[in-house]
C-alpha cells in the first residue's frame, strides 16, 4: 500500500472532529481555532523502535503510548488537550500495523476528545513522533520553576510499576499483567493536572524516574527536596515480585509511569486541596516529602537514614 493509501486510511479512521478544527487531515496544513484568551500549550515526544519499546511490541500498545506520553506532558502543564499531529516512519507500507496502531492511538484520543489533525508519513526505521496541543488560562499553567521552601512534595497514583514490568521483561520471565498494564497503558493525569492549575506551585510528569524528574523541578526552582523513600506509593503492586531494596529503587528511579509530581504550599488548605482534587479526579495523591533550601534531591528511609539509589533515572546519550 502506497503512502497516499495509508494517509487515506488514517484520515478515514481519524474521522472524529471537534468544532475548533476548521480544516483537518487532507490539506497542506491544518487550520485550528484556539479559544479566545487562552494560551496554547505545545509538546512533542518520539518513540523509537527498540529504544522506547521492545522490538515486536503490539502496534496498538505503541499507538496508545505514543499519544499518552504527550498527553502526560499537557497534564503536567495543567492544560486541557485539544489536537495532535502524528509523524510515522515505517520500514514498509503495512496497513495491518497502521490499523493496529490506530486502534490504540484513537482509543486514547477519543477518551480525551483529542482530534488527530495532520501529520507526516515516511519510509524508514520504525519511529513515531506525536505533537499535542492544548489550552490553559493565562498565568495558570503548571511550571517547573515555582517550588518554594516549605512546600510539600506530592505524587499521583503509584510508582515503579512500569519499571517493574521492564525488569521482568529483561529477566526473560513472565510479566505480571498489572505491571504490564502500567508500562503499556499509562493514563495521562489530565483531570488532576487541570485541578492543580493555579493551586500547585510546580509540577512535572514522571517519565525518567521520580528522583531525576523531581531534580528538574528543584533545579528550575532553585531549591532542594527531601523525599521519604518508604512513603512512595505502589509497593502493593511490586511486593509480590521484588525485595525491599529493588522495590525502593523501582519506585524512586524507575521511569515510564507518567504520574504527576507536584509541590503544594504547606498547611491545612493544601491538604484540603489535595484531598478534594483526589476525590474529584479519582486519582490518589500521596505526600512524599518536603521542599527545603539548597540544591538536589535527597532520599531517606523510614528510620531517617540517607538512601542512595543504585542509579538515577534514564538519560539518552548517557
Ligand atoms: P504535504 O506533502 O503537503 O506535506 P502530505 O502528503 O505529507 O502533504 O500529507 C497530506 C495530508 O495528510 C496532510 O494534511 C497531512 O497533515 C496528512 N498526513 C500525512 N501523514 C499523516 C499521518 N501519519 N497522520 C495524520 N495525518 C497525516
Ligand atoms: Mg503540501
Amino acid at each position: 500500500m502506497a503512502e497516499f493509501k495509508l494517509i487515506d486510511r488514517i484520515r478515514e479512521r481519524a474521522g472524529h472532529a471537534r468544532g475548533d478544527v476548521v480544516l483537518g487531515i487532507g490539506d497542506d496544513a491544518a487550520l485550528l481555532q484556539p479559544p479566545p484568551g487562552m494560551q496554547l500549550v505545545v509538546t512533542m515526544d518520539t518513540l523509537n523502535d527498540g529504544v522506547h519499546f521492545p522490538g515486536g511490541t503490539d502496534a496498538a500498545r505503541v499507538g496508545w503510548k505514543a499519544l499518552a506520553v504527550n498527553l502526560s506532558d499537557l497534564a503536567a502543564m495543567g492544560a486541557e488537550p485539544a489536537w495532535c499531529t502524528l509523524s510515522l516512519s515505517l520500514p514498509r507500507s503495512d496497513r495491518a500495523w497502521v490499523d493496529g496502531f490506530l486502534d490504540g492511538f484513537l482509543a486514547l484520543a477519543a477518551e480525551y476528545d483529542v482530534a488527530l489533525v495532520g501529520g507526516d508519513t515516511t519510509c524508514g526505521p520504525l519511529a513515531v513522533s506525536v505533537a499535542a496541543h492544548g489550552f490553559v488560562d493565562p498565568g495558570r499553567a503548571l511550571r517547573r520553576d515555582g517550588a518554594r521552601e516549605g512546600d510539600g512534595v506530592w505524587v499521583s497514583g503509584t510508582l515503579g510499576g512500569a519499571a517493574g514490568a521492564l525488569e521482568q521483561w529483561r529477566a526473560g520471565g513472565a510479566i505480571d499483567p498489572a505491571l504490564r498494564e502500567r508500562l503499556d497503558r499509562p493514563r495521562p493525569r489530565i483531570a488532576l493536572g487541570r485541578a492543580l492549575a493555579g493551586v500547585a506551585t510546580a509540577c512535572i510528569d514522571i517519565s525518567d524516574g521520580l528522583l531525576a524528574d523531581l531534580g528538574h523541578v528543584c533545579a528550575a526552582s532553585g531549591v532542594a527536596a527531601r523525599v521519604e523513600v518508604d512513603a512512595l506509593p505502589g509497593g502493593r503492586l511490586l511486593r509480590p515480585h521484588f525485595g525491599n531494596d529493588a522495590l525502593r529503587a523501582l519506585q524512586a528511579t524507575g521511569g515510564d509511569d507518567y504520574e504527576l509530581c507536584f509541590t503544594l504550599p504547606e498547611g491545612a488548605d493544601a491538604m484540603a486541596a489535595a484531598a478534594a482534587t483526589a476525590a474529584a479526579t479519582g486519582v490518589e495523591v500521596t505526600r512524599i516529602g518536603t521542599v527545603v533550601a539548597g540544591q538536589g534531591v535527597e532520599a531517606f528511609d523510614r528510620d531517617g537514614r540517607c538512601w542512595s539509589p543504585p542509579r538515577a533515572g534514564h538519560e539518552h546519550f548517557a
